[in-house]
């Protein structure tokens, strides 16, 4: 976790960073604690090819690609994409994931809602051919998965421990929101952890109530199944900001990136935008609005997603080429 001093100048909070987009370069960002748990699950399981599904930049796809390269075990990735009738070139993310040697099956958003069917029709493709699969839902957000986030927190606990002068000030863990797992692992681990601050998300697609529904339910099935000994008030306990999808998921708008430009200029930190991106700009629009509304300090989780700035070419190169 580092201080960033001139942009907490800029916002008037103390304005710390959680650099998780540092977990590593091919396996960079959120999705690996998640992966840690549920790839153990697999090999423990004694499967042969795992199975997950994402956007056609999905980080999530492209972690479990080189995680699963790494474990020796075949991958296949379920990719979303306007018409798979003519798949867009490996760029980014789906570059690397190919690169690994996953096998990639485009299905259009229409078959993506419905992708329970997909991973059934590749899964049985694989057991035909004798392997045993293993499917890893969308983010890997589910029970399982969330243990990387409950790390996570207990990790945050002894950043805040040894990084804060004043532990009394009131302190507010902002997260970006795309599956809700890393929502739902730092909520659970911050009531297990008794971590002192409020856990605030931002959502990138869909609706609040859409989002305390799925983070809700993951919270309950890990209390459940794991005999957690805490409470989740899913109304109470949620807290998400809407507002902020924009122009859609993975679609950025010039206030957007100029928002992330800034950050870069001023802190040589580079944010996705995608994901993290449009958090940040969600918080400074907040922040604008009502400035103590976070309390004293701001712990904004950096969950990576670099590989997906590489499709934005276009929108950045009209940014930055005029004027400068
Ligand atoms: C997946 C992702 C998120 C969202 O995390 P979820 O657990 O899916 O809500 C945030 N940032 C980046 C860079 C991601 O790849």
């Amino acid at each position: 976790m580092e201080f960033l001093r001139r942009i907490s100048q800029d916002l008037g909070v103390r304005f710390y960073v959680k650099r998780d987009d540092l977990t590593g370069i091919e396996l960079s960002g959120n999705k690996i604690r998640k992966l840690e748990f549920v790839l153990a699950d697999a090999v423990k399981k004694r499967a042969d090819v795992v199975l997950t599904c994402g956007g056609e930049q999905s980080n999530h796809a492209r972690a479990t690609a080189i995680a699963a390269a790494r474990l020796n075990l075949k991958c296949c990735l379920i990719l979303r994409t306007s018409n798979p009738d003519t798949p867009p070139t490996f760029e980014g993310n789906s570059l690397l994931g190919a690169l690994v040697g996953s096998e990639i099956v485009w299905v259009s958003p229409e078959e993506y809602r419905n992708r329970g069917v997909v991973f059934k029709r590749e899964a049985a493709r694989f057991t035909k051919a004798g392997l045993s699969p293993y499917v890893i839902p969308e983010g890997a957000s589910d029970a399982l998965g969330a243990w990387g986030y409950i790390r996570a927190a207990e990790e945050l606990k002894d950043d805040m421990e040894s990084l804060f002068e004043d532990p009394d000030k009131s302190t507010t863990i902002v997260v970006t929101i795309g599956s809700g797992g890393t929502y739902a692992g730092l909520l659970l681990g911050a009531k297990l952890h008794s971590l002192n601050a409020r856990i605030v998300g931002f959502n990138v697609c869909d609706d609040r109530a859409h989002f305390i529904n799925v983070i809700g339910n993951i919270c309950d099935q890990a209390i459940s199944k794991y005999e957690l000994p805490i409470q989740i008030d899913h109304d109470r306990d949620i807290e998400i900001i809407d507002g902020y999808v924009g122009g859609g998921y993975a679609r950025s708008q010039p206030k957007e990136l100029k928002c992330l430009q800034n950050l870069a200029q001023k802190e040589g930190i580079i944010l996705d935008p995608v994901y993290t991106g449009k958090t940040f700009y969600g918080l400074v629009s907040e922040l604008k609005k009502d400035p103590h509304q976070f309390g004293n300090r701001v712990v904004f989780i950096h969950t990576g997603g670099l590989f997906g700035l590489f499709s934005f070419q276009g929108m950045l190169n009209t940014l930055l080429a005029p004027s400068f």
